[in-house]
């Protein structure tokens, strides 16, 4: 296992706690965008203040709910959309003083925001900076405005033509960005022209993933009435085989299927969700998972402020959400340790044959509790993991 040495090796860690919060509104509505989200233009919206309120009073309802979460430390919060940049960073500055006010934090905990390309500048990341947010991920998707187009995203070509210069000389070190590839439209080169631009600068996070097409969006009708093109799976395809070596490289690991850091800018709060660690999930269309427990909220802003919070909780099953998640990673991870710590005497075995067959077959290599796919396991992953979760 070459790449031990230098990757963090993830385990089952008990005592902590993410919180992520969703701000569910957007310039615009992209076209392809499945998340629970509304365009609402240039202003801001006007149920913000409520909104925020909303949040805090859903945290205590949580917390009165799962006492046993105020054991926890906070070590990752997570703002996210929809279009969090759009709120004003008053309010996340109050909601991140409300959370230390009734929780304990880490010494350094991960405190990201996502922003969109049209609301970056450097005068905003100086002031998320002074509020304490430690980590920016930009949802640039392409760089290639007929790609913008097919999405249905807005595009700001003034923001979009200085955002790698306001992140290579962000006050926030840690700062990300998402690309897509297989756009109908967008060839494979300009992707890696694309791609090329962000591994040059050295960014250090890069979430690289195909686009969807997602049941339920304007794309997906579009796609049915043969206005626009399906996703270009053979590309898709192709990239995706092509990237581990390429990002390697370049000095990133490659640390869950779609994602990419520089040793160190792992996203902390994403690998809870893919290590099962609880989660607060806070606002209108969030989920979250506590004490062995699943719960959603609804996709409606309106809704959520005016409604008692939603108590329905639903068990987990370990089994089944370990192997959705944990097989998404492609670090090592101590597979034994959440075995032992997760499932039952009935689902254990069941688990370790399985394990023990992908290694038979060359997919993974296992050594002292310690599992890693290798690349080859890589086009067959969803196949892989329907094996080990039924
Ligand atoms: S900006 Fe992001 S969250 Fe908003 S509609 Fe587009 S893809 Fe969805």
């Amino acid at each position: 296992m070459e790449l031990l040495d230098k990757q963090s090796i993830w385990q089952v860690r008990n005592s902590y706690l993410g919180v992520y919060v969703h701000f569910p509104y957007c310039f615009k509505k992209c076209d392809y965008c499945d998340f629970y989200s509304e365009g609402i233009g240039p202003g801001p919206a006007n149920d913000e203040k409520s909104l925020f309120q909303s949040y805090q009073k859903e945290i205590l309802d949580r917390t009165n709910h799962f006492p046993e979460i105020k054991n926890r430390t906070i070590d990752t919060v997570f703002f996210g959309g929809g279009t969090p940049s759009k709120a004003s960073a008053k309010h996340w500055k109050e909601l991140l003083d409300f959370l230390r006010s009734e929780f304990s934090f880490s010494d350094n905990p991960e405190i990201s925001i996502e922003v969109n390309p049209e609301d970056l500048s450097s005068d905003l990341l100086a002031t998320y900076h002074s509020i304490g947010i430690n980590r920016v991920n930009v949802g640039v998707q392409t760089l290639e405005p007929k790609g913008l187009e097919f999405l249905g995203r807005h595009y700001d070509a003034d923001r979009y033509g200085s955002l790698l210069k306001v992140l290579t000389h962000s006050p926030i070190k840690r700062v990300g960005i998402d690309l897509m590839y297989g756009i109908p439209g967008v060839s494979k080169e300009s992707f890696y022209r694309d791609l090329k631009l962000f591994l040059e600068a050295g960014l250090p996070h890069l979430s690289l993933y195909s686009l969807t097409l997602e049941k339920g969006t304007q794309y997906s009708r579009d796609v049915t009435d043969h206005k626009k093109k399906e996703p270009e799976e053979d590309t898709q395809s192709n990239i995706l085989t092509q990237l581990p070596n390429l990002l390697k490289e370049h000095g990133y690991l490659w640390y869950e299927v779609s994602n990419y850091a520089k040793p160190g800018f792992e996203s902390l709060h994403n690998l809870k969700y893919w290590t099962y660690e609880p989660y607060l999930g806070i606002g209108p269309g969030a989920h979250g998972m506590i004490a062995g427990n699943r719960y959603g909220n609804p996709r409606n802003a309106n809704l959520y402020q005016k409604k008692q919070t939603n108590t329905k909780y639903e068990p987990v099953d370990p089994g089944t959400e370990l192997s959705l998640t944990l097989f998404r990673l492609f670090s090592p991870f101590r597979y034994l340790d959440f075995i032992e710590t997760y499932l039952d005497s009935e689902t254990k075995p069941k688990y370790l044959k399985t394990i023990e067959g992908w290694e038979k077959r060359g997919l993974c290599s296992i050594d002292a509790g310690v599992f890693q796919w290798n690349q080859e396991a890589l086009l067959l992953l969803d196949d892989l993991i329907l094996e080990i979760s039924l």
